[in-house]
């Protein structure tokens, strides 16, 4: 008997597809090392966990599990509206924005249509875009960041969708008010732009997307609970946009995409602004903290808004983003390499507690000695 499947993808684009690395998880790298001391700064989690409300608005959700989430999320939406804005019918609640991410490509691109988005960009638009068996055009970054002019002439005919991330991951770039202004004017009205702001919290001097949605459309922002917010664990995002894009993708969109410890959570972690302030307080100083470090050991890395930074490790041919990362697994510490986004000289590591950064700092030295 043949124990090879006979069954194919949808499309090519799938069997090509580079499966999403995450973060290392801390029990794996125990099971694996049988380390007991650990210190992940691997996913832009929020040291500080999340908000004492929201978690004590999950606890008191629980008493309702047996029955089925809110598939409006009106809660949720409500705050949401009130906090940004916005009309509820422009919220689509995602599971994660990873899931606003797949919805507009399963929503938008169709196969051999093509989707827009940067070098060394986030690795879920490429991975959603080949999903869909449709064409992802990358544009070559200047100085790691968008290049927003030159994403704005890849435009094409069949383009459906150009994804921008604004600050970026894996490099914490940015870019300015008037380049995406004048961005938004090239683009064809039939193009939908996601703007990706899954860390605008750690930067509140950020221009304010949300007052380009009236004039544009074609335009959505996505936003999520899982870095500031420190919700990573209970997969809840959402997308802001015209009430016709959003009703478009809540036909695509799961009944019940996100859980009802979720749209509690989240609720409440929306209204502890203090919290919000304390990890941004924390995220400067650990930047700080980390440039320091840096500096001592004559490295340079990439001014990030972020709650990361991409620092480079090789400046001689010596290390690569994966040995370093293998050699500071050893030493308990999880950092993300990022050889995958293009960038085998860097590694990218999460601000942490004062105490973990320290740790980090010395392993690093240690391992580039
Ligand atoms: C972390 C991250 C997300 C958010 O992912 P969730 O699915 O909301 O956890 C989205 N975009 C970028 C650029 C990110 O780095």
């Amino acid at each position: 008997m043949n124990s090879l499947s006979q069954i194919q993808p949808a499309n090519v684009g799938i069997a090509k597809i580079a499966p999403y690395q995450a973060g290392k998880p801390i029990d794996e790298l125990k099971r694996e090392l049988g380390l007991t001391d650990i210190v992940k700064l691997a996913s832009n989690e929020n040291p500080l966990g999340c908000s004492p409300q929201a978690s004590a608005a999950m606890q008191a959700e629980l008493a309702q599990i047996g029955r089925y989430p809110d598939g409006n999320g009106f809660v949720l939406k409500a705050a949401i509206a009130d906090k940004f804005a916005v009309e509820m019918s422009q919220i689509t609640l995602g599971n994660g924005s990873n899931d606003i991410l797949e919805l507009v490509a399963r929503t938008f691109i169709a196969p051999h249509q093509s989707a827009v988005y940067s070098q060394h960009a986030f690795a879920v638009y490429p991975l959603v875009v080949q999903a869909v068996g449709a064409i992802g055009i990358e544009v070559p970054a200047q100085d790691f960041g968008h290049d927003l002019v030159a994403m704005a002439q890849a435009v094409r005919e069949d383009t459906a969708v150009v994804f921008l991330a604004n600050p970026n991951n894996p490099t914490g770039t940015c870019f300015s008010e008037a380049a995406f202004a004048a961005f938004m004017q090239q683009i064809p009205s039939n193009v939908l732009v996601v703007l990706d702001e899954a860390y605008v919290e750690y930067f509140p001097e950020q221009f304010n997307s949300l007052k380009f949605l009236p004039q544009y459309p074609n335009l959505l922002i996505s936003r999520t609970f899982s870095k500031a917010y420190g919700l990573a664990a209970l997969r809840v995002g959402f997308g802001l946009a015209s009430s016709q894009i959003s009703d478009l993708i809540n036909r695509v969109r799961q009944p019940f995409n996100v859980n009802s410890l979720a749209l509690a959570g989240a609720a409440a972690a929306l209204a502890d602004e203090a919290f919000v302030e304390r990890s941004r307080v924390l995220n400067r100083e650990g930047m700080a903290q980390l440039e320091a470090g840096f500096t001592a050991m004559g490295l340079t890395w990439i001014p990030s808004r972020a709650n990361f930074i991409a620092v480079k490790i090789d400046q001689a041919g010596r290390h690569t983003s994966q040995s370093v990362f293998q050699a500071l697994l050893q030493k308990g510490v999880i950092v993300r390499p990022v050889g995958g986004y293009q960038m085998p000289e860097y590694i990218r590591v999460s601000i942490g507690l004062p105490e973990e950064n320290a740790r980090f700092l010395t392993a690093l030295a240690e391992v580039l000695a």
